[in-house]
């Protein structure tokens, strides 16, 4: 109520920078907006989202240099790898959010929050529609435009039903804060539905059967927590149905967490078909209805249709409606995510950044320098290249593309090596350029699309906003002081993604582990590394604290099956 009272007074004095929005004013956002005094020389700074993105943009942004604004629905950041945790309160859901105003009190209060929804983005006027959404019936405008100088897109990505008929009807998601509060009490409500008097063995195998779609690291993690749940808590307090429960995973890939090392998809299903959980791979759903979930076994083209209690769909992200429509009118109409260069600058948008899961870094031009860079190589135009001059055309890309290594090591490019070897294994005399060229393509495609995670949104705020502290320092000389490329010059340093791994929770205090180096850690020792990067990754010490008691008081006092 009081960042409400807050935003009301903000409007009605008009000093914030923002002025109320009429209705009339729908599509082009025409509302000039008053400057205040203070400000009236900074530029404005107007960041989309408090997400992992936008947050680690803000960390290190020096406030005092931009009168920076920031928009979201939601006041407080959310820690989002311990979301499965907390549908089966393993943590409580406040423990892994921390308020947005404790943040912004941590900054001398220089940063001014709005709590509402960029409803468009009006890329020719600089402005941007934004409405407040409450469940309560307050009074006062709900909608305010806002001008922007600069604007930082982190709106993240909203969940892909792949237009799966019942899907939103009948499906639980796991991407908010308010979904895994949902899930945790909706599995309780199947256990205390299942034990009622009056009903058959069938019915209350039904209630208990939970299906779970999708066989990536959420889906996968999720699975995991229920069975814990289950087995250590919620079989001592409904002993009568203790059998009767089943766990399914549909996967359409021929494996469960398949972005992941082989031997690690190959651990967890092991660990699964130990734990009894079944693993459906090969197997799309077509339609859901509030009792059955239908699919389609890929290899025979069968169909069947299985009752369920309850169905989690984790199967993917896809592009918001707010940012659909802004790349509609910058020329991007026709690609599946909006498009930023190696600067994270929106491509056909002046001043415009976006970072995290509502963007892909396009880098074609990369590749074509790469390509270049060979044929350059290939003097007598052979296709061909002797390992020698191959092994500097690779280090000269190194050095001019640092950021290709992380792919030159990834599962794609281990298939170029194999160029370098004859069938029997021995090592050529040269090199088929077309085949690595292949190869690159496999990673460009990699390349454009880093992983849509909280390590690639972190790390893009976190450069974007030593962009913004040093924007100043370099317009001295606004040709930059670097040259990256055989043409032009630049201010900064590309983006450069450095990935630090990731872990999969598999449940019985075990977990696997892809570490830098190409390392793989399985195993109950490997859940302890996680339980130490999570609690260390925390935003405050306030979390911390409170995520560390709660996995103190899960093991001692066990998961609490109230349905509240
Ligand atoms: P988000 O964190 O989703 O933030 C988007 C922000 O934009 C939110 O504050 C939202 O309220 C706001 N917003 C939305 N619409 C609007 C609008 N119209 N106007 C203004 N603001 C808006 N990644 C990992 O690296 N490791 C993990 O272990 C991991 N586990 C995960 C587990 C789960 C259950 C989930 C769902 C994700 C997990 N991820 C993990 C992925 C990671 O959470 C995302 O990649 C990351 O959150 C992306 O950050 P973002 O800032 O782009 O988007």
């Amino acid at each position: 109520a009081s960042s409400k009272l807050l935003l009301l007074c903000t409007l009605s004095l008009s000093g914030g920078g923002v002025v109320a929005y009429s209705e009339s004013q729908a599509d082009v956002i025409k509302t000039s907006v008053q400057v205040n005094e203070k400000d009236s020389k900074k530029k404005r700074v107007v960041v989309l989202g408090t997400g992992w993105a936008g947050i680690s943009f803000l960390k290190d942004l020096d406030v005092s240099a931009y009168d920076v604004q920031v928009v979201s629905p939601r006041n407080y950041f959310a820690f989002t790898p311990l979301l499965p945790s907390v549908t089966c309160g393993t943590v409580e859901a406040r423990s892994i959010v921390e308020p947005v105003r404790n943040m912004i009190k941590k900054r001398n209060g220089e940063i001014r929050f709005w709590e509402a929804e960029c409803m468009k983005i009006d890329d020719a006027n600089k402005k941007l529609l934004c409405r407040h959404t409450s469940e309560n019936n307050l009074v006062g405008n709900d909608e305010f435009s806002l001008d922007y100088d600069y604007l930082v897109i982190a709106v993240g990505a909203q969940v892909n039903t792949f237009n799966t008929p019942g899907v939103l009807e009948n499906c639980h998601f796991l991407k908010e804060v308010e979904d895994a509060q949902k899930i945790r009490r909706s599995v309780i409500d199947c256990f205390e539905k299942a034990v009622l008097p009056g009903l058959t063995e069938e019915e209350r195998r039904i209630n208990l059967h939970f299906v779970i779609v999708g066989g990536g690291p959420t889906g996968v993690e999720f699975a995991a927590e229920l069975h814990d749940f289950v087995k250590e808590d919620l079989v001592n307090l409904y002993p009568s149905v203790k059998d009767l429960v089943k766990i399914t995973v549909v996967q359409s890939g021929d494996h469960i967490l398949n972005m992941f090392d082989e031997r690690i998809s190959c651990f967890a299903e092991q660990k699964f078909s130990r734990d009894g959980i079944d693993v459906q791979t090969g197997c799309r759903v077509i339609s859901l209805s509030d009792k059955e979930i239908t699919m389609k076994i890929k290899s025979t083209g069968e169909v069947c249709s299985v009752p369920h209690g309850l169905v989690v769909w984790s199967t993917g992200v896809e592009t918001r409606p707010v940012v659909k429509d802004f790349m509609a009118q910058i020329g991007q109409a026709n690609r599946r995510v909006l498009a930023t260069d190696e600067w994270l600058r929106v491509k056909g948008s002046e001043n415009v950044y976006a970072l995290g899961d509502c963007a892909t870094i396009n880098q074609r031009k990369v590749m074509e320098d790469i390509s270049a860079i060979f044929k350059a190589a290939d003097k007598d135009n052979s296709g061909f290249l002797t390992i020698k001059e191959f092994e500097d055309v690779v280090d000269d890309i190194l050095e001019r593309y640092p950021q290709v290594k992380h792919y030159l090591r990834s599962k794609q490019m281990r298939d170029v090596t194999d160029l370098l070897k004859d069938p029997e294994g021995n090592k050529r005399d040269e090199v088929d350029i077309e085949g690595f060229k292949l190869a690159l393509v496999h990673a460009d495609t990699q390349l454009k699309n880093l992983p849509a995670t909280a390590q690639v949104a972190a790390q893009q705020g976190e450069y974007l906003s030593k962009c913004f502290n040093r924007k100043y320092l370099s317009e001295d000389n606004p040709e930059g002081p670097r040259r990256f490329r055989g043409s032009g010059r630049h201010q900064f340093r590309p983006f450069q993604y450095k990935h630090f791994g990731q872990f999969a929770p598999l449940g019985g205090e075990q977990a696997a582990a892809e570490l830098p180096g190409d390392w793989v850690s399985m195993g109950h020792s490997t859940q302890w590394l996680w339980y130490s990067v999570y609690a260390s990754k925390q935003v405050s010490w306030r979390t911390r604290v409170l995520v560390v008691s709660d996995w103190t008081r899960r093991f001692i006092f066990g998961r609490d099956s109230s349905r509240i």
